[in-house]
């Protein structure tokens, strides 16, 4: 029997059997995919895979000694590497204990393996430093970078890397998934929640779990007030202390790819059903440069959380919010 405890997702295991059928592997993985698609799954999988003892059809046994080590979260040649805190970088002290750990003899006798979550959370000290223990790979060590921002990693990095897409399921498959580790939520919310999750369904429990669809169901209240004058941005900015600001710039972005859609005459009805009435409202009374500009600032924000910047969070979200609402108004 495998260990069902580390699978990979259903829709990876093409790329896994793939991946698992020959004996020999490259050193340095990185697996890129979309937030929520199973990447880190996959990771620990794989790393299960290399240290178990007699792995059974592509899976890690969970019966070894290695994986009782494994599995009591004690094995000495299985080193995670991540931020401190959610959220925050990667230092170079981290990447250093990194090259200690590679430097070692594995104690199991086996192989050592190194995950490291995620990639672009390293600062640029540490992905220097990691790119010399790229440079001199042991014969015995396999190091998994996981990222959901490729493009964030340093290219000399990335060019040492076997570098493994992992894509997002179909609709159909995501939505049969969702129905099963949710069962208590009909067919429109997991719909919702994957709409929101961008069809990543492990992000999908992610947003379930932080009762994403309340919140946003407050934000869009308060945008419906905000443009009837009901709310100002800055009550708005005020009441809304817990909401993580990268859902909030998401969902802007959402909305505005459905208002840009609507303007060049792309769709006629909006993709996000919960803003069916304001979203054709405003692209009917809005100027494409402005939304345009709008987009840019949007984007360059969203960068910005993404790159983990400190921004003031209510001077951001006031931002935001008058901006938005000048789209009507600059004609
Ligand atoms: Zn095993």
């Amino acid at each position: 029997m495998a260990d069902q405890a580390v699978s990979p997702c259903p829709w990876h295991l093409p790329v896994w059997d793939a991946l698992t059928a020959g004996s020999r592997h490259a050193h340095a993985f990185l697996f890129a995919g979309l937030p929520g698609v199973g990447k880190r799954l996959f990771a620990e999988a794989f790393a299960a895979h290399l240290l178990c003892l007699q792995p059974q059809s592509g899976r890690a046994c969970g019966q070894c000694r290695s994986c009782h080590l494994r599995q009591a979260g004690s094995h000495p040649d299985r080193l995670v590497v991540e931020p401190e805190e959610q959220g925050k970088a990667i230092r170079i002290d981290a990447i250093r204990q990194l090259g200690d750990f590679m430097g070692q003899t594995a104690q199991q006798g086996g192989r050592k393996v190194i995950i490291l979550h995620p990639a672009e959370a390293m600062n640029l000290n540490a992905a220097n430093a990691l790119l010399k223990s790229l440079e001199e790979p042991t014969s015995d060590t396999y190091l998994l970078l996981v990222s959901d921002q490729p493009s964030r990693l340093l290219p000399t990095i990335r060019s040492r890397c076997r570098v493994q897409p992992l894509v997002t399921p179909g609709h159909a498959e995501a939505m049969a998934w969702l129905q099963h580790s949710l069962p208590d939520l009909d067919a429109e919310q997991h719909g919702a929640l994957l709409l929101m999750a961008g069809g990543a369904p492990l992000r999908a429990i992610a947003l379930h779990e932080m009762d994403a669809a309340s919140l946003r169901q407050q934000v869009v209240e308060g945008v419906k007030a905000l443009l009837k004058n009901q709310q100002s941005a800055s009550q708005l900015a005020e009441r809304w202390p817990n909401l993580p600001l990268e859902l909030l710039a998401d969902w802007f972005c959402d909305w505005t790819l459905d208002l840009l859609r609507l303007k060049t005459g792309a769709m006629e009805a909006p993709v996000n059903t919960d803003m069916d009435k304001v979203l054709p409202y405003m692209a009917r009374h809005l100027q494409l440069p402005a939304l345009l500009n709008w987009q840019s600032w949007l984007l360059q924000h969203r960068g910005m959380l993404l790159g983990k910047a400190n921004l003031n969070r209510v001077l951001f979200i006031e931002t935001l919010l008058i901006q938005w609402k000048q789209l009507l108004e600059r004609r």
